[in-house]
C-alpha cells in the first residue's frame, strides 16, 4: 500500500499512570521492549479512572506499535500499567451519535445510552438495553442488526464500523 502524505500514525494508550511519573520515564521503560521508543510522540493526556492518575495517548509508528501492543502491560516503579492500541472515536454522550461530542451536539432532547429513551443515561430506569445507533441504522438500511445492547457496548456494530473507518485514517504500512 502506498504511503499517503499526511496520514497519521496509530495511537497507543497507557492507562492509570500516577500523574507524578514524567513522560521521559515512561519512554525509557518502553525502550526495553522497543528500541525505537523515542519515535513515540505524546498526543494528549486525560484523567485516569483512579485518583491522581493520567492516561497517556501516544502516536506510534506501526513498527513500535507492533512491538508494544503484544506486551499488554508495562512495568513502572514496580507496578504494571495496561498498554493497548487507542482508537480515537468521538461519541456524543447526549444523543449517542458518532462523529461529534456533547459540546457540539445539536439535539435538544437526550437519547439514553442504555435504552434509547428520551432521558439522560444517568436517569435510566430501564431493565433492558436498546441501541439508538443500531436502531436508526436499521431504519436506514433495513439490514436489521440486533439493537438489544447499550449504545456504549464495545461490540456494537456501529462502534466496530467506526473503528474500521478510524483505521483507514491511520498509516499501518511498514515503511
Ligand atoms: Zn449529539
Ligand atoms: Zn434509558
Ligand atoms: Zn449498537
Amino acid at each position: 500500500m502506498a504511503k499517503q502524505p499526511g496520514v497519521r500514525h496509530p495511537n497507543l494508550i497507557i492507562k492509570n499512570v500516577p500523574a507524578s511519573i514524567p513522560f521521559e520515564e515512561i519512554q525509557s521503560a518502553l525502550k526495553v521492549f522497543s528500541k525505537n521508543s523515542d519515535l513515540l510522540k505524546v498526543r494528549f493526556q486525560f484523567s485516569g479512572s483512579k485518583p491522581d492518575t493520567t492516561n497517556w495517548v501516544l502516536e506510534s509508528p506501526v513498527i513500535v506499535l507492533m512491538e508494544l501492543i503484544h506486551i499488554k502491560k508495562i512495568p513502572l516503579r514496580w507496578n504494571m500499567y495496561q498498554i493497548s492500541e487507542f482508537y480515537h472515536i468521538k461519541r456524543c454522550n447526549y444523543c449517542q451519535a458518532y462523529g461529534h461530542t456533547t459540546k457540539n451536539c445539536h439535539h435538544n432532547i437526550p437519547s439514553c445510552a442504555t435504552c434509547a429513551g428520551y432521558h439522560s443515561t444517568k436517569d435510566c430506569l430501564s431493565e433492558y438495553c436498546f441501541c439508538v445507533n443500531c436502531y436508526s441504522k436499521t431504519n436506514l438500511y433495513h439490514n436489521n442488526p440486533s439493537s438489544f445492547h447499550s449504545a456504549r457496548d464495545k461490540r456494537c456494530p456501529c462502534y466496530l464500523a467506526e473503528i474500521e473507518l478510524y483505521k483507514k485514517s491511520r498509516d499501518y504500512s511498514h515503511n
